[in-house]
């Protein structure tokens, strides 16, 4: 493909593209196909002659577009969302131009500095701590990752190093050392609470240390209290255990609760008080606990005054992460981490090789990118953030954020109009909506009541006009709505209602 062949094809490209978003409603909200279906439509062997561009577009249509999940329709209620925009789409257009895999500032400085100043902008629009700026007290900053779970797995690592670091600190002897240190890793132990996502688990397994869930509780609103954390650590401490690292949510997955930060943070102080913590308490196994706070859904929120009351007690922890990718429209994948201390990541992810030796790191001037994340290239994300902050400004991301807690609002008003069939289990909180049906009657066992819950939602689900998710807390099953798609306006959630009530009424009748 020439560039002139390039032109033609990327203008008819996004004119198809246009086209898709103009009429997204037109499209089953969920993919119908059948496991397999592509193989039946492509050929045995990769073609041997190249094809004109023409013949590849054509089977988007036919080839592609069924087998997608419109997950920018208003229709599109489940998990979290993903959002997409316009000038995102044109900053990840630029970024594939720019290809490269910029792992050092030398390899394109500009994909450096811009993501330094985007995060420092960003730390502040969501009214962080001065410690997460790169130009803060703490010699803190943020880098942008694919994935929470990516975030996570290179923060477990980080608090790993740092904790196993400071509690050998004492041993001058570099074998005697490592063997300490390969000894006090069996022990450790990372927390979540019980509700926190299975990105934490699946850090401590690639950490290679064990996890432990916290208990939550319906009748906290299942968020992760101090008091349970300190029952959770009290009883591993007395197995000989060590915990070294906790995540704390802002957003569970299940219900968007929010773990009570403050009271966790009082309770690590009184456990493993950072700033008075002897060598010898480190060494017997007392370090400090490094919390990470998993922002990855609910953290948009945090642009908006009116949350920003969660934001002074991260002062107390280490490290925080949001997804710009789910609900501040840059398109998929872009989960933002900061860092209160950008050392913690470079100290444990930091290798030296010939090949990169250059001026510019070793002057200590420039921030290499490659040591705050796991993998060695990476992409020029931060233009796309670049383009939808110019874009919109704040104002208008805080009113694309408020836009969806009012429908979730309206949505769960009109689920009270119906007590007769609804009840809401959390919510709304950060747009998301947590229901059930209520029982036929007053002495319905819990288990009656999700079987007519789980009918009911499968009905929605077969109806194929909205795609809801749905999730068991306490033993309850329960259906999630979240309307936090972009272009999901106040009659789609009408719809909405009215076609969970149509399900629910056929449900409780037949029932
Ligand atoms: N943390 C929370 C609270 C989530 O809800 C999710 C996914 O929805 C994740 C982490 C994992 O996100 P990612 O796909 O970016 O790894």
């Amino acid at each position: 493909m020439d560039s002139q062949q390039f032109r033609e094809a990327a203008i008819s490209s996004i004119d198809d593209i246009v086209k898709y978003y103009d009429n997204i409603e037109s499209h089953p909200v969920v993919s119908t196909v059948e496991p397999g279906y592509l193989r039946k439509l492509l050929p045995d062997e990769a073609p041997q002659d190249g094809e004109t561009w023409a013949d590849i577009q054509r089977d988007m249509e036919t080839k592609v577009l069924p087998g997608i999940t419109h997950w920018q329709s208003p229709n599109f209620l489940a998990w979290f969302p993903s959002s997409s925009s316009f000038p995102a789409m044109l900053g990840e257009m630029y970024s594939t131009a720019f290809t490269g895999a910029a792992f050092n500032w030398v390899c394109s400085p500009v994909v450096t500095e811009l993501e330094t100043i985007v995060l420092d902008w960003m730390a502040r629009a969501f009214a962080l701590p001065p410690c997460y700026l790169s130009t803060g007290p703490t010699r803190g900053g943020g880098v942008i990752h694919g994935t929470a779970s990516e975030a996570i797995a290179t923060v477990m690592v980080a608090a790993r190093d740092k904790y196993l670091r400071e509690a050998t600190a004492h041993i001058t002897d570099e074998e005697e050392r490592e063997d300490a240190i390969a000894l006090r890793r069996t022990k450790l132990v990372a927390l979540g609470s019980a509700a926190t996502h299975s990105a934490t688990k699946k850090a401590a397994q690639i950490t290679g240390v064990r996890f432990r869930a916290v208990p939550v509780h319906a009748e906290d609103g299942y968020k992760m209290t101090g008091a349970e954390l300190r029952k959770t650590i009290d009883a591993l401490h007395a197995k000989g255990l060590e915990v070294f690292y906790v995540t704390a949510t802002v957003g569970t997955t299940d219900t968007c609760a929010i773990d009570d930060l403050d009271s966790i943070a009082d309770v690590l102080d009184e456990i493993a008080p950072a700033a008075t913590l002897t060598p010898e308490q480190k060494r017997d196994g007392q370090g400090e606990i490094w919390v990470h706070v998993d922002a990855a859904y609910a953290g948009a929120a945090l642009l908006c005054p009116e949350y920003q009351h969660l934001t002074p007690v991260l002062t107390r922890f280490h490290s925080y992460n949001t997804n710009l990718h789910k609900w501040l429209l840059v398109n998929f994948d872009c989960s933002v981490l900061w860092v209160r201390d950008r050392n913690w990541l470079i100290d444990a992810l930091s290798v030296s090789l010939a090949i990169l030796k250059n001026a510019h790191t070793d002057s200590g001037l420039v921030t290499d990118y490659r040591d705050w994340q796991i993998p060695f290239g990476r992409r020029f994300r931060s233009l796309k953030v670049w383009f939808v902050i110019r874009t919109y400004g704040i104002s208008g991301l805080q009113a694309h954020v408020r836009k969806h807690i009012k429908l979730a609002e309206d949505f769960a008003d009109m689920l009270r109009t119906r007590p007769d069939l609804f009840e809401i289990v959390t919510g709304p909180r950060f747009a998301l909506t947590v229901f059930k049906l209520k029982g036929k009657n007053q002495t319905a066992t819990v288990q009656e009541v999700n079987a007519l819950t789980k009918k009911s939602y499968e009905a929605v689900l077969a109806d194929g006009q909205i795609f809801m998710s749905s999730t068991v807390v306490g033993g309850v099953f329960a259906i999630r709505h979240c309307p936090a798609t972009p272009f999901v306006e106040e009659h789609h959630v009408k719809k909405h209602f009215e076609i969970v009530v149509a399900a629910a009424e056929k449900t409780l009748a037949e029932a």
